[in-house]
């Protein structure tokens, strides 16, 4: 077992502990597939202690004064960077992304918690003109109450700041279900704001059985609003049952993002940002590039360039400076690439450079180029989260925003043209909740990051993701 890597417990209440029935689950290097530690496993006695400090810190929390939450939230960010280095470390050990990509996603996390803190301090409401003298109408911006949050373990503190960071700012408490896979980095982000002070039951940290405790906390009377992120399948039985009994609801679902390489693309600037973003934490990013579209004039151009930067980049473990992929985080998505590439080729795809595991230790997988990729192939249709690029040309606009809008999913879409006309009708025309044009710009701080259509509602990020844990409430008073 590594020296660094603790095993993971529950936080409930204020306290770290073991699960109440003391079981737990092994956490795996994803690179070595050796256990690294373990994981406490929350049943129902765990969840119903963590409901109850939800409950009754929400009560205290909601009537802390903004400033007051920001400078509690301004601490917790200043530990996390203060423990950048070492939480980095944690994070590639059992998630497995490059070591770099680990600490700017710390970093990141920390801006986040920044600029929630500051933002709620702006949470106004207003005054609205009355009809009738002597009455005041008045809007005010209340917190939402207690939320069940569940994220997942491609971005185990990024997916978990986002809700963290926009319901404590709110003034909600929150009971948090992390990821089983990476669970350390999730519970080191929930330390930086214990040690800087958050009230005991304002934020509690769980793990288990995902249906087992989604089941349990979505219905429960104290649970006022749900969010998760992951894929479209689970999203929407969580957001039905949410539906059943009127819980609030935000859904950071799974993408296909179409990327269109115009026939007047800088080619250089659009093979360097493509790259680098579809192979970033290889390819399990829901904004991934996942189905390039290139002018037919560039096409080979572009598929030979792509070809040569998936071949040379290194693949390898993340804790290695030198790497630039890492593995996959699990063993089923090494079978879900398996799955995707032998279904292509079936179908009468070309396999450019890649395709198969690399070595038989460690989940990795072989940056992969795919051409003559037909439409009924399950790549082009299912959510890939993987490092797979299929690049297929096209001819005219027209057709090829057909193309981009045909999926049911709308969470990125990527451009690449030099005429400002084009980029503005690609950005009008592409169904998309998010829109990278001539550049990789998507997900920071104080940008609003969702889909539509089957992507999900909701945003996370920007002031829109502040408002998601608030309730407009309307007082009116006559004197
Ligand atoms: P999965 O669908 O089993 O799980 C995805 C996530 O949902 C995990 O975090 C899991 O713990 C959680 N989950 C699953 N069932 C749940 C339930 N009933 N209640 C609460 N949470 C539940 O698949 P997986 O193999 O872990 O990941 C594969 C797919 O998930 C990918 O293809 C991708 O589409 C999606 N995914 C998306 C994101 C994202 O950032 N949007 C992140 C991770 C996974």
């Amino acid at each position: 077992m590594s020296s660094k890597y603790s095993d993971v417990k529950l936080h409930i209440n204020g306290k770290w502990r073991d699960a109440i029935a003391t079981e737990t689950l092994d956490v795996i290097n994803p690179a070595t597939e050796g256990v690294i530690g373990t994981v406490a496993l929350a049943r129902t006695p765990d969840l119903d202690e963590a409901l109850e400090a939800a409950n009754s810190a929400f009560r205290s929390w909601k009537s802390v004064s903004a400033f007051d939450r920001y400078n509690l939230m301004r601490k917790a960010a200043a530990l996390l960077r203060e423990r950048a280095d070492q939480i980095a470390g944690i994070m590639t050990l059992e998630q497995g992304k490059p070591i770099a990509e680990s600490k700017i996603e710390v970093a990141v996390g920390a801006d986040r918690i920044d600029w929630m803190a500051e933002e709620a301090r702006r949470a106004y409401g207003r005054i609205i003109p009355p009809r009738t003298e002597g009455v005041y109408q008045l809007v005010v911006k209340e917190p939402v109450g207690p939320v069940a949050a569940f994220t997942p373990w491609n971005f185990p503190i990024n997916q978990a700041v986002q809700k963290i960071s926009a319901a404590v700012a709110a003034g909600c408490s929150v009971v948090l279900k992390g990821p089983e896979e990476a669970p350390a980095s999730t519970a080191a982000l929930i330390n930086a704001f214990v040690d800087a002070g958050i009230p005991d039951g304002v934020l509690n940290l769980v793990f288990g059985i995902p249906a087992e405790i989604s089941d349990y906390l979505i219905p429960h009377p104290i649970i006022r609003k749900i969010t998760f992120t992951g894929s479209t399948a689970v999203g929407k039985q969580l957001a039905a049952k949410a539906g059943e009994h009127m819980k609030l609801v935000t859904m950071e679902l799974g993408g296909h993002a179409p990327a269109i390489v115009f026939e007047d693309a800088d080619i250089d600037v659009a093979l360097n940002v493509l790259s680098a973003n579809k192979f970033r934490n290889a390819g399990q990013v829901c904004i991934a590039p996942t189905r390039f579209l290139v002018h037919e004039n560039l096409y080979e151009q572009f598929v030979d360039g792509f070809t040569k930067i998936a071949e040379e980049l290194p693949v390898g473990d993340g804790s290695d400076p030198e790497t630039k992929m890492g593995p996959l985080a699990h063993d089923r998505r090494l079978e879900a690439m398996e799955g995707f590439v032998s279904d292509a080729v079936a179908k009468g795809a070309n396999i450019r450079t890649g395709g198969q595991r690399v070595g038989n230790k460690g989940y990795f997988f072989q940056p992969t180029v795919l051409t003559d990729v037909s439409t009924d192939t399950r790549i082009m249709n299912e959510e890939p989260f993987g490092p797979l690029a299929p690049i297929t040309p096209f001819q005219d606009f027209d057709e090829v925003m057909e193309e981009a809008n045909r999926l049911s999913y709308g969470l990125a879409a990527y451009a690449y043209t030099r005429s400002t006309k084009t980029a503005e009708a690609a950005g009008a025309a592409l169904e998309s909740g998010i829109v990278s044009i001539n550049h990789h710009g998507a997900a920071l701080v104080e940008t609003p990051f969702g889909g539509i259509k089957d992507s999900g509602y909701g945003r996370e990020g920007g002031l829109e993701g502040l408002e998601c844990y608030l309730h407009p409430k309307f007082t009116t008073q006559a004197n």
